[in-house]
């Protein structure tokens, strides 16, 4: 703790013992003790997020220096609190200091005079977090204390500065489920064998740790709020709290490790750099050691984090890593723990006083964050000037910039191959502070015409440097751990490029608008004070994007089933609507060269129109004759480990979000057998074959979630499939299969030496069957986003086709980063097995990767549809690749 906290804390202690006033208008300042019952950080203890906010409470009951605002709910429907804190001045004239926030986050048409005065009249808007990754358990609990160190020292002429300077947005954690998860967990367990015990759920519902990987993507409620209540105050600087330090340091910070995203305004770069630099120099000062600064490979270069997204929106965001051992449990380490070249203790240029060893308390983790928020807000308070005028310059400089080069905008036609995935992505440019126009007549750019209604990002806007980030192609750099060595890994995705990602035809303008052109646009984003109508709605229908809404249905032609394209997503949320309401459904070609099609019957005609039309989508009536698949035959089940698999909750968003009913089953439903009986379908997420059969080893974990499927399981899913079953392999977990079942298929690349073959996180083309079911609606060249994904040949035995292959020659690479080319050429990407009466489909990719790539979403639905409308419906299944490889 620093030392003069510390002192502070005993005279406020002894103040409020024995007095009962201390301002005319202050009522005592109730310590986080008095309301937890322990003080925050004490060995053993944690306060859920419930208690936390009963305290926030009670501190908006005692002082004006404080004021709570409700963001909204969370994915559970938990409400959601934020603390307001700064003089009571500042907060009663919060309007108009957020007034001049806006103003210089939006800078068009301010002059550099007009930005200095407001930068001298404005406060410093600081975002400080307990952090998303809940079992990073003591950044939720430093926020308590850090508010009783402001508020309760509101007299210390250092935290007078940052009150009057500043204004602090307080948020007690921006994971409240999480929270709340992690903290009755703990009860259940401390002083148990299971201590310390892995989580065997994710912390935030359907994604855990991914909550920080959704900040461009915002699939779900919380990444919503968090952007929604940012867009409404624009604050200068945001800091999230996270618990990794590299070991043995005990905090990391800023600045990052390389490469860091190309687009990020240097001026950001420079000032969370200095940031980084200021805390921990005041942590060395409070005797706080082992602050570092490197040994991580905690690059910026996937703009996907919820605290560094940001900074293409000219905020200071950033994001420290402190130590953590488990919980609140302590721990004592001693340098035979260290790995060997840090048992020196030699101190570094950028780790100069290096951590000994001894205990780690959860109460060292929390005054090392304490020290790092204050230190934050003591910079804030400092700078406060140059902090504004900075923010306003970034802006500035993004709209010059592509007033004067190119990009000078993008189109994005409405004519698409699934118009609705194009409005998808828009709108979350939009909601994320963009502006999209629409245009309001046939319009020319570079000398090609563009029709009305055509969607239009003119870049010369302050935040064009995000849509760049988001649009363009990335090219990984080549970085080796030594000359000729192994490449650097990503610490995330190298490539995430949305309009591959997402199907979507965006064209980039290269020329110069003219006025003509300009005059055709018409902004199609809500106004600013429509930020807070989104709630946790679905978000398709969240106000600030809702003027974005896809072409109208086209639906043609007579008779009594309506035959849908499954090129378009939406289609298949009629699909299920339909099977949910008792229809059927079956594949039918759609003719040479078109693909295939959906036929959806056994529903009123009139409510299917009414559902096509509600979804935008491209239908025809027709009357093939010819037998459907009942809905009561599409029962499908996920497979979930005890291991809190983030992709398997994505996989569950995925079916959710499209309708699909489904059942979740655990190891032991598998291990039970007789699956047959009860699904036509098993759908395993990217899971290692190892998490699939072990799990958790016993002992670690409370008995009832250890173990895996083990031997028997294995037995049990060979027996679903032989009996005509469909096991569905996402990415990792092809490997599984292969193995279990004794599939006719080889992984190449598995035992490939990294220095030879490395293709994580990136987007590559692979050549589908457009023609067979499982391909329905893809595009012959199709883009894939790999990341670790096994590549398939088959051997002899061998019976099915290939579904997706990459090409003979050439590297597939279209985003991110590729070595080793020659393991993928001619490869198979996907592979229909047969198998017994059913069949295994393997996807060596990962279809549904966090909610993004919109363009193979459709796979896993058309394996879920496919394992019934097999057997009634053989058309489309051509030799495309049978037996053996060519
Ligand atoms: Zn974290």
């Amino acid at each position: 703790m620093p030392r003069h906290y510390r002192l502070a804390i005993v005279l406020i202690i002894a103040a409020t013992a024995s007095a009962i006033d201390i301002g005319a208008q202050q009522a005592a300042i109730p310590t986080p003790e008095s309301s937890l019952g322990f003080i925050v950080g004490s060995d053993f203890k944690l306060a859920t997020y419930d208690e936390s906010i009963v305290y926030f409470r009670k501190l908006a009951a005692a002082t004006n220096r404080i004021r709570l605002i409700d963001v909204g709910k969370t994915s559970t429907g938990h409400p959601w609190t934020l603390a307001v804190i700064s003089s009571p001045e500042n907060l009663a004239r919060l309007d108009q200091l957020k007034g001049i926030a806006q103003r210089l986050a939006h800078p068009a048409g301010l002059t550099d005079a007009e930005a200095r005065r407001l930068a001298s009249e404005g406060k410093v808007f600081v975002d400080i977090s307990g952090g998303l990754h809940a079992s990073e358990i003591a950044g939720s609990q430093h926020t308590i204390q850090l508010a009783y160190d402001l508020l309760g020292h509101a007299d210390d002429p250092k935290v007078k500065a940052i009150l009057d300077n500043t204004v602090l947005f307080l948020w007690p954690s921006i994971n409240p489920d999480g929270q709340n998860i992690v903290v009755n967990w703990y009860r259940e367990n401390v002083g148990t064998p299971y201590e310390v015990s892995p989580l065997h759920e994710v912390y935030q519902k359907y994604i855990g740790h991914d909550n920080n990987r959704d900040a461009y993507m915002l699939n779900v409620v919380e990444s919503r709020v968090v952007a929604r209540t940012w867009r409404e105050w624009e604050p200068q600087i945001i800091y999230v709290q996270h618990q990794t330090a590299p070991f043995p340091t005990r905090i990391w910070l800023p600045p990052f490790a390389e490469p860091i995203a190309p687009r990020v305004p240097a001026l950001m770069s420079r000032q969370v750099n200095t940031i980084g630099m200021t805390i921990a120099q005041a942590l060395e000062s409070n005797g706080q050691v082992g602050a570092t600064h490197m040994g991580t490979g905690f690059d910026a270069w996937y703009p996907g984090y919820i605290d560094y997204m940001p900074m293409l929106q000219n905020i200071n965001a950033y994001w420290t890593e402190t130590a953590l051992y488990r919980y609140a449990t302590p721990h004592f380490y001693t340098l035979n723990d260290f790995p060997r070249d840090m048992r020196d203790l030699r101190p570094q240029s950028l780790y100069p006083s290096p951590w000994p060893g001894g205990w780690w308390r959860l109460k060292d983790a929390v005054d090392y964050m304490r020290t790092a928020s204050m230190a934050t807000l003591d910079y804030a308070s400092k700078y406060h000037e140059d902090i504004l005028y900075n923010r306003y310059q970034a802006g500035r400089n993004a709209i010059k910039r592509y007033a004067a080069e190119p990009p000078y905008a993008y189109v994005i036609p409405q004519a698409q191959r699934d118009p609705g995935t194009a409005a998808e992505m828009l709108r979350r440019l939009a909601f994320n502070g963009v502006r999209v126009s629409q245009l309001d007549r046939d319009a020319t750019f570079d000398g090609a015409t563009h029709r009305k209604g055509d969607w239009v990002i003119p870049m010369d806007q302050e935040f064009a440097e995000l849509v760049r980030q988001l649009f363009d192609v990335q090219e990984y750099p080549d970085l080796r751990e030594y000359p000729e060595g192994p490449p650097e890994q990503p610490y995330d995705a190298a490539g995430w490029t949305l309009p591959l990602q997402m199907g979507v035809n965006v064209i980039e303008v290269r020329s110069p608008m003219t006025a003509d052109t300009r005059s055709a646009l018409r902004p199609v984003r809500a106004r600013p004070t429509d930020w807070r109508a989104s709630d946790d709605a679905p978000f398709s229908t969240d106000s600030i994007a809702a003027g974005i809404v896809a072409p109208a249905a086209a639906i043609t032609g007579s008779g009594d089933k309506l035959a849908v394209d499954p090129a378009q997503n939406d289609a298949f949320r009629l699909i299920s609507r339909a099977l949910a309401g008792g229809g059927a459904v079956r594949t039918a070609p759609a003719g040479k060269g078109l693909g295939t099609r959906y036929v959806v019957s056994g529903v009123p005609m009139a409510r299917l129109e009414g559902w096509a039309r509600e979804l935008s989508l491209r239908a025809e009536r027709v009357s093939l004759s010819g037998a459907g698949v009942p809905a009561a035959r599409v029962r499908i089940a996920v497979f979930k480990p005890w291991t809190a698999s983030m992709d398997e909750g994505w996989t569950e968003w995925l079916l959710d979000q499209y309708g699909f009913r489904y059942t979740v089953i655990a190891p032991a439903d598998v291990r039970a057998g007789d699956l047959e009986s009860r699904f036509d379908v098993i759908l395993m997420a990217s899971e290692s074959p190892r998490t699939i059969t072990d799990g958790f080893g016993e002992g670690t974990v409370p008995p009832r979630y250890a173990g895996g499927v083990g031997a028997a399981g294995s037995r049990a899913l060979d027996a679903f499939v032989r009996a005509g079953g469909t096991l569905v392999c996402l990415n990792e977990s092809a490997n599984y299969a292969i193995d279990a079942l004794a599939l006719p298929v080889k992984n190449v690349v598995a035992g490939v030496a990294r220095k030879d073959f490395f293709a994580s996180g990136s987007i590559l083309e692979v050549i589908t069957d457009p023609a067979h079911p499982l391909m329905a609606g893809m595009p012959q060249r199709a883009n894939v986003f790999v990341d670790d994904s096994p590549v398939f040949t088959t051997l002899d035995g061998f019976e099915g086709s290939a579904l997706a292959k990459y090409a003979p020659s050439g590297s597939p690479r279209l985003s991110g980063y590729l070595l080793g080319e020659k393991y993928l050429q001619g490869n198979a990407a996907a592979l229909d097995v047969k198998h017994g009466r059913g069949r295994v489909v393997l996807l060596g990719f990962r279809p549904q990767w966090r909610g993004q790539p919109f363009g193979t979403f459709r796979t896993v639905f058309n394996a879920a549809l496919f394992s019934q409308d097999a057997a009634t419906n053989a058309a489309g299944t051509p030799g495309f690749w049978t037996a053996k490889k060519p």
